[in-house]
């Protein structure tokens, strides 16, 4: 592999989102625990809706970082098993592991099998988010 694959690139671009996005997490947890507190010290302060949106926020990031992870492993020629969460390479059309049949075209995108999320009431997570974009390679 060479030393400045754009794969290799793109694969760390993605793994950098996922660490701001764990980040974020910790933060949200965080302040979740500061409302919290806050309440217990004064029963009569309502944070509950802060709380709520932190919570979802927090929901919609774990939903990312899974979409991010699938199309690392796709940089990677790799894909999983909706199943048994196995890996398996791209061409596959069926899981080496349990026998479960990939869907049409998942070697050619990335599928996102978990993406609904119940918590979004604007319900914008589709069932497919498209491959990060290759860069465009350079020669060097
Ligand atoms: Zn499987």
């Amino acid at each position: 592999m060479a030393l400045f694959d754009p794969k290799t690139k793109t694969i760390a671009q993605l793994q950098k989102s996922i660490d701001d996005k764990n980040a974020s997490i910790v933060s949200y947890f965080d302040e979740i625990g500061r409302l919290y507190y806050g309440q217990y010290k004064d029963p009569a302060a309502d944070v509950s809706k802060d709380i709520n949106a932190r919570c979802d926020a927090i929901s919609k990031l774990y939903i990312d970082i899974e979409a991010q992870k699938l199309k690392i492993l796709f940089e990677k020629g790799l894909k999983l098993c909706v199943n048994c969460k196995k890996e398996n390479p791209l061409e596959h059309a069926f899981c080496a592991s349990c026998g479960n049949k990939f869907p049409e075209g998942s070697d050619k995108h990335v599928d996102i099998p978990n993406a609904e999320c119940t918590n979004c009431p604007d319900g914008t997570n589709g069932p497919e988010v498209e491959a990060v974009p290759e860069e465009t390679a350079k020669t060097e």
